[in-house]
């Protein structure tokens, strides 16, 4: 036995371990020239996908691009960084969907700032994980603030409380399994985290729009609920859920012994990119006492804009809210969060186990991980949205979704006046719904004329926009969330839907 002591983990330099091949991809202090050369590279790849990318889509065909891979064997690695660069350039960024130019006008997808982007250097190399305060620190301390600072955007007092989350589909989830639990809880003190669903949760119902996003749906059957809880209300003709049809139908729920729990109002749906009425949801809420959840994936961008903020009027009255910053607030997949008023909600998830958050942990309120449901490690996603805010500021990126509506506006007027196309409705942000419908065309199948514009441009990659059935119609939509997409790029993609369609053989 050796006679000196221990004195502590010696720098690995200083080790006598094989450090420089065996253990060079390994993040540490001796391989600190390995990630330069490694980052350089990444670098570059994104530097060229900046620069030499001139349309949206390479238009290559999955038949094609599945065959490139056909030559990938895991079994033999590859020799360096450059052939792993040129292999990862081939087989992805070649022909990677560039959301951020301006004829990518498809689903909601915005462009990414650059300070989240170089957030996301951080987070991956520092790899903190969010679950715990042991496990984060400062993490921890980043992603609090910006929950108070998004809840008070939102208009909630100093009670209110959330966590990040893996994106709006996982915060609906929430929302509507706190809905459910709190339901439980307050009528008849049945603990569904202990005891499982009580006899009556087949008669739990969840009222939402018509158009409000699919998520919900799964979420309601996640939940055991089924899709039979969720009560679909019609909409207007701006596609908002109707205030009246939705009272109607409580009363008519009511009446047949079913069991409100929850309105769920979607501020800016996926299809129309309009508001539901938020306040007066929120009075019928109140009135028969129901959970308020308000879907604010896609019109949470407006909380930053001046003009168009009087439009979420109402969301300071929800329970619960989701936010999409991958939607409306530029930031990188992932970047979400789910919100409530009051963080004694957040109780009836709480779990706590002995290894990771024991409950007498003084450190209990720094634990996000109580917060959080099928989420323990966790990426610090919260870094790209401070990085952000601290250097561009909120009133920016504001003035960045006004600019997008205000394209928008101008747009559908386009659309509206132009006798070979057909705007299906007016959008409170950057969502149009449209077909070509030339009078040459009138007696067309206009679906499958639709289907074809849609698809040729796909294939060419020159334009991309995404579709929808409006009441069984097929539609062109455009969904618009980079502030840099002018009029002048508007008219270029109409001309060539215009030009597809004109080539259209039936
Ligand atoms: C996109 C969207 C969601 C789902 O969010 P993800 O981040 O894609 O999971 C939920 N609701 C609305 C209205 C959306 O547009």
């Amino acid at each position: 036995m050796s006679t000196t002591a221990y004195a502590g983990p010696q720098p690995v330099q200083d080790r006598l371990l094989p450090v420089k091949e065996t253990y060079k991809d390994i993040f540490h202090e001796g391989a600190a020239a390995e990630y330069e050369k490694a980052m350089a590279g990444a670098r570059e790849l994104v530097l060229n996908f900046l620069q030499h990318n001139r349309q949206p889509f390479s238009g290559v065909s999955a038949a094609e691009l599945k065959a490139a891979f056909a030559a990938v064997d895991f079994d033999t690695p590859l020799p360096d960084y450059d052939s792993l660069f040129n292999e990862v350039q081939e087989l992805y960024v070649k022909h990677a969907t560039a959301f951020h130019l301006p004829a990518y006008i498809a689903h909601l997808n915005c462009p990414v700032v650059i300070p989240a982007v170089a957030a996301e250097v951080l987070i991956a190399a520092i790899n903190s994980s969010q679950d715990t305060w042991d496990q984060s620190a400062g993490g921890t301390l980043m992603e609090q603030q910006l929950i108070s600072w998004t809840a008070r955007e939102i208009g909630f007092g100093p009670l209110a409380d959330g966590v990040f989350t893996a994106g709006g589909s996982q915060s609906n989830l929430m929302g509507l399994l706190l809905a459910r639990d709190y339901y439980a809880a307050t009528h008849g003190n049945h603990n569904i985290k202990q005891h499982g669903l009580p006899v009556d949760a087949s008669r739990y119902r969840i009222f939402l729009s018509e158009k409000a996003h699919f998520s919900n749906h799964k979420g309601a059957a996640l939940l055991g609920l089924g899709e039979q809880a969720l009560v679909e209300i019609k909409t207007d003709e701006r596609f908002r859920m109707d205030p009246e049809l939705l009272e109607a139908a409580i009363i008519r729920e009511l009446q047949q012994g079913n069991i409100p729990i929850a309105i769920v109002a979607t501020a800016g749906t996926t299809d129309f990119g309009n508001l539901d009425p938020l306040a007066e949801a929120g009075r019928l809420a109140a009135k028969y006492n129901l959970w308020y959840h308000i879907d604010a994936a896609y019109g949470c961008g407006l909380l930053l804009t001046e003009k168009y903020r009087s439009l979420l009027n109402g969301i300071e009255t929800a329970h619960s809210v989701t936010i999409d910053y991958h939607k409306s607030f530029f930031q990188p997949i992932s970047s979400s969060a789910f919100i409530v008023k009051d963080k004694q909600y957040l109780r009836l998830l709480r779990m706590h186990v002995d290894y990771l958050n024991p409950k007498d942990e003084d450190y209990d309120d720094l634990n996000q991980i109580n917060k959080s449901i099928m989420q323990s490690t966790r990426r610090f996603d919260a870094l790209k949205l401070w990085c952000t805010l601290r250097l561009m500021g909120k009133q920016q990126l504001g003035v960045y979704t006004e600019t997008i509506i205000e394209t928008a506006e101008k747009a559908a007027e386009v659309i509206a006046l132009d006798p070979e196309l057909e705007l299906l409705s007016y959008s409170d942000m950057g969502v149009i719904l449209f077909r070509y419908a030339p009078e040459s065309h009138k007696t067309a199948d206009l679906d499958a004329l639709n289907q074809y514009i849609k698809k040729a441009m796909f294939n060419s990659g020159k334009v991309l926009v995404a579709s929808t059935r409006v009441n069984g119609v097929f539609h062109l939509k455009f969904t618009m969330l980079n502030p840099l997409t002018t009029l002048d790029d508007v008219h270029f993609i109409l001309r060539t839907i215009k030009q597809h369609g004109a080539a259209w053989r039936r």
